[in-house]
């Protein structure tokens, strides 16, 4: 009698949750409408090594913009269980979440992901995963998100060629609702990405129906356009002219990338949640949250092992406060 009740209990929450949240399992029909991206140009010659590459940089304008703040813990940050975690960083802690602004000379501008979404009237951004449940807190201020900051600084979405979106976990493509009101706007990012975020109950992987919903347009990169590249592997030459690198970062969801910026300045690797942490990157721990763990450790050993080869590189984490202080615009490149 008790385990009738007990069915009965479940169904009733369960149906009443469904009516509440219908659409939070389905999928967000991303793939169905994705062109794969073309480059416009294409050098005859491929480089072999990244000494090659690094000899001739391109004058890239890099600005981070701070979009806001969230809140969260090893279970998403750095895997806790690992016995090289530090025992300072088994906290919940509020952490940055950044849209960075690159300027390339001849094709413009473009965004690396879009943060979180503007603020309400208390200055929050919190986001709810699942209808009701996973409440996400998230705080920032008025005029940090992303469309704010380009409004700020006189640059429509017609001047921005793409955002490109390391993934789809909302802290990353939060800020997409705001920019599309600006105008018609195109997402760029991996094919697994896609495929894994567009399936039904891809909320398991972390990926929010509702956030996936906003009117963008989207398109991948062509698998078949990726080279292989000493120590990072899989690597897509994004302009076809060395500037812009993608780099498979796969682990922490099935199409995670990174960026690698060849600018004057030195070369930027933006490793964004393949390693949410300078703790994480320094000691070889994958996050907490992964889709693949033996992938994530794979990710994360091949750009330590590039890092550790180029001394000049300057490596930006995904979420790491100590690399940020409170101001909203920061220029990368000195
Ligand atoms: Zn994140």
């Amino acid at each position: 009698m008790h385990k009738h009740r007990q069915r009965i209990f479940f169904w009733a929450f369960f149906t009443i949750y469904l009516s509440i949240c219908a659409n939070c399992f389905l999928g967000a029909p991303l793939k169905k409408d994705a062109k794969s991206w073309s480059k416009d140009a294409t050098r005859d010659h491929t480089p072999k090594t990244w000494e090659e590459v690094f000899s001739k940089p391109t004058r890239l304008e890099i600005t981070a913009l701070l979009t806001g703040y969230v809140l969260t813990g090893p279970a998403i940050l750095i895997d806790a269980k690992d016995p090289k975690t530090p025992e300072d960083q088994k906290k919940e802690q509020w952490v940055p979440s950044l849209s960075y602004l690159v300027k390339h000379p001849r094709r413009g501008y473009f965004l690396l992901d879009s943060g979180v979404p503007s603020i309400d009237t208390e200055n929050r951004c919190d986001f709810s995963l699942i209808g009701p449940l996973f409440n996400i807190q998230c705080k920032s201020e008025k005029g940090r998100d992303t469309a704010s900051q380009l409004d700020e600084l006189n640059i429509p979405n017609t001047d921005l060629d793409f955002v490109l979106a390391s993934h789809l976990h909302w802290d990353h493509i939060g800020g997409m609702e705001a920019l599309r009101k600006r105008g018609p706007i195109r997402v760029l990012l991996s094919e697994e990405e896609a495929r894994d975020a567009g399936r039904n109950f891809a909320v398991f992987h972390g990926y929010s129906h509702k956030a996936l919903s906003f009117d963008f347009e989207v398109s991948t990169l062509p698998k078949s356009g990726f080279i292989d590249m000493p120590i990072l592997g899989q690597v897509y030459d994004l302009y076809g002219d060395g500037s812009v690198w993608i780099v498979s970062a796969h682990g922490h969801t099935e199409g995670e990338i990174a960026v690698l910026l060849n600018s004057v300045g030195g070369p930027i690797l933006f490793t964004f949640d393949s390693s949410h942490l300078k703790a994480g990157f320094q000691n070889g721990v994958p996050p907490g949250a992964t889709v693949d763990r033996k992938k994530s450790l794979e990710t994360l050993s091949k750009m330590r092992a590039f890092a550790q080869k180029f001394p000049r590189l300057r490596v930006i984490y995904g979420h790491e406060p100590s690399q940020w202080t409170d101001k909203a615009r920061v220029n990368l490149e000195k």
